[in-house]
């Protein structure tokens, strides 16, 4: 057993990944987070008694864990309940038309059938080869690559893999591409929506981000006991082989000696010493300074606007009207206003799009009563800057809540003991110096995936993980960079080789 010791600042889901695989490797882990518990953004809230998701709820890429418990000699299946969802999301649009995507290919192309068209979804089933096809050409030379550039990107796709980004336009928008792929709105409206689960715009997100689409194609699980039940998994397993955790503690200084990590030091006063750190907070954080001087030139990489912050109501509450599945999303018929309010006016969307997650649905059982729900609207991350007034607030949950009533659903989003509201402001408290971006910088432009930092901080001794840095934001790429982040920590220590991710496997839409 070697005597480096680490601390993980952070136990979202890149420092719960850290720590359990450095732990493993015999070395001496400590986690300190601010928060109360374990998973950061994999929040649970306790609404009217019940637990309910407040971060993310969409599992996705479940390959990225298998392959994290295999390196720890455990499987998934072992640890947790996981359930593959049949329909991948249910979409509403206020003219009453509605939309299942399954995990099936087939009954997707024929629900697409139904919706608008045997020639849409043969234009459909065209897309879905080219989501394939991006994802299968990035995955290795970007995804699983630790420290992707441009140039060694383009050597490592090969000519296949060259022609099939050329195919998709890459210095082109997601929502251009979409134009040329659909010719129902609602469908490029749908297709653009994945821009935002990496935060960022479908007007300025590249038009490779499509590959987001695919992750989902691939398959969406639901976690028994929620994600929430994910983190504490990671924690367990953490326990297990040693790792300290340390709960209410906030590090408000990494310390340096001779320019190397030595420490870090914590609001109450104490210290802990360190041989390296891994911080797992947002790189903002350290940028602005929060983390002490000494560590704040620490990040490489280009600084990008943020990525979308949120309001999000989790509640537990009844529904009536439409029917519900798991993952629900009510679309409006004017997109382009939404982005227009968040990223260039900084505003409280007037018109936006609202995703229902029916926490009690999608696994077979039959809900009677309250039901478990989170609610959520993108808004811009300024939490840090102003607080939205109450007419904003209401402003936005009235126009939120008419859009659901329009598509049939009724619901009640006033903040009350069965439903509790989360702001930027609240957000950009939980995840200090982030405005309440929730989704480290966003991924406006070609080249912002690789303006994020790699695992390796400028300062010895120094690790970065988490969604602000690469491979990005999301769950199962949070806990990718979690895996680097140990990487290359192992590799700097000489003493085990870089654990990459497995390759995943995909099915491809043919009909
Ligand atoms: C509402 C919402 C919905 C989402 N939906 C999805 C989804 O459906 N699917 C998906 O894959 N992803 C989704 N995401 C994104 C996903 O949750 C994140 O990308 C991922 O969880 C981020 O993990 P992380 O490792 O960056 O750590 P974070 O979750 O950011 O956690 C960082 C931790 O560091 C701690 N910390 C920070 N600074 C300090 C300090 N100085 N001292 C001590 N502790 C500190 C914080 O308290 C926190 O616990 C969603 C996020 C939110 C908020």
């Amino acid at each position: 057993m070697t005597e480096h010791k680490v601390v993980v600042i952070g136990a979202g889901m890149a420092g719960l990944v850290s720590a359990l695989q450095l732990a493993q490797q015999g070395l001496s882990v400590t986690v300190v987070d601010k928060a109360e518990q374990a998973g950061g953004k994999v929040r649970q809230i306790m609404v009217n008694g019940a637990g309910v998701d407040s971060g993310p709820t969409v599992f996705t890429m479940r390959w990225v864990f298998d392959h994290i418990m295999a390196s720890i000699g455990t499987r998934l299946e072992n640890e947790l309940r996981i359930k593959p969802l049949n329909i991948l999301a249910r979409h509403f649009w206020e003219d009453g038309s509605q939309l299942d995507l399954y995990a099936d290919p087939h009954a997707s192309y024929n629900a697409v059938v139904q919706f608008a068209g045997r020639s849409e979804a043969d234009r459909f089933a065209q897309f879905c080869k080219t989501t394939r096809e991006v994802y299968d050409a990035l995955e290795g030379p970007f995804i699983r690559s630790p420290s992707p550039t441009m140039a060694q990107m383009m050597t490592s796709l090969g000519p296949r893999g060259l022609a099939t980004l050329a195919s998709v336009g890459p210095m082109r928008s997601l929502w251009h591409s979409l134009g040329k792929h659909f010719t129902d709105p609602r469908l490029r409206q749908l297709f653009a929506r994945y821009a935002t689960y990496c935060g960022s715009s479908p007007w300025e997100a590249p038009a490779t981000l499509m590959l987001i689409a695919q992750v989902e194609m691939d398959g969406v699980w639901a976690v028994e006991g929620g994600m929430h039940a994910l983190a504490q998994c990671l924690m367990r397993l953490g326990q297990a082989r040693g790792v300290r955790y340390l709960f209410n503690s906030e590090c408000e200084r990494i310390e340096l000696t001779q320019g190397r990590v030595s420490g870090v030091r914590l609001r109450s006063g104490d210290s802990l010493h360190a041989d390296s750190v891994v911080f797992n907070g947002d790189i903002a954080a350290l940028r602005t300074g929060l983390l002490g001087p000494g560590v704040k030139n620490a990040v490489s990489g280009r600084v990008q606007p943020r990525s979308l912050s949120a309001i999000t109501w989790s509640m537990h509450a009844p529904t009536s009207g439409v029917s519900l599945d798991r993952h629900n999303v009510f679309f409006r018929s004017n997109y382009a206003s939404e982005f227009e309010s968040v990223f260039q006016q900084g505003r409280l969307p007037a018109q936006p799009t609202v995703y229902v997650c029916a926490q009690d649905r999608g696994t077979g059982e039959t809900v009677d009563g309250p039901e478990r729900l989170l609610c959520l609207v993108n808004a811009p991350a300024n939490g840090d800057k102003r607080g939205f007034t109450p007419q904003e607030l209401a402003d936005c949950t009235n126009s939120s809540q008419d859009l659901l009533a329009r598509c049939g659903l009724s619901l009640q989003l006033e903040p009350s003991s069965s439903c509790i509201r989360t702001t930027p402001q609240d957000f950009n408290q939980l995840f200090p110096a982030t405005g309440g971006a929730l989704y480290g910088q966003a991924t406006h432009g070609w080249m912002a995936a690789f303006a994020r930092s790699n695992a390796k901080a400028q300062v010895p001794g120094l690790y970065l993980a988490g969604g602000s840095v690469h491979p990005g934001p999301g769950v199962p790429m949070a806990a990718m960079s979690g895996q680097l982040a140990a990487a290359a920590l192992m590799a700097n220590l000489g003493l085990t080789k870089s654990s990459r991710p497995a390759a995943t496997s995909g099915g491809t839409l043919t009909h």
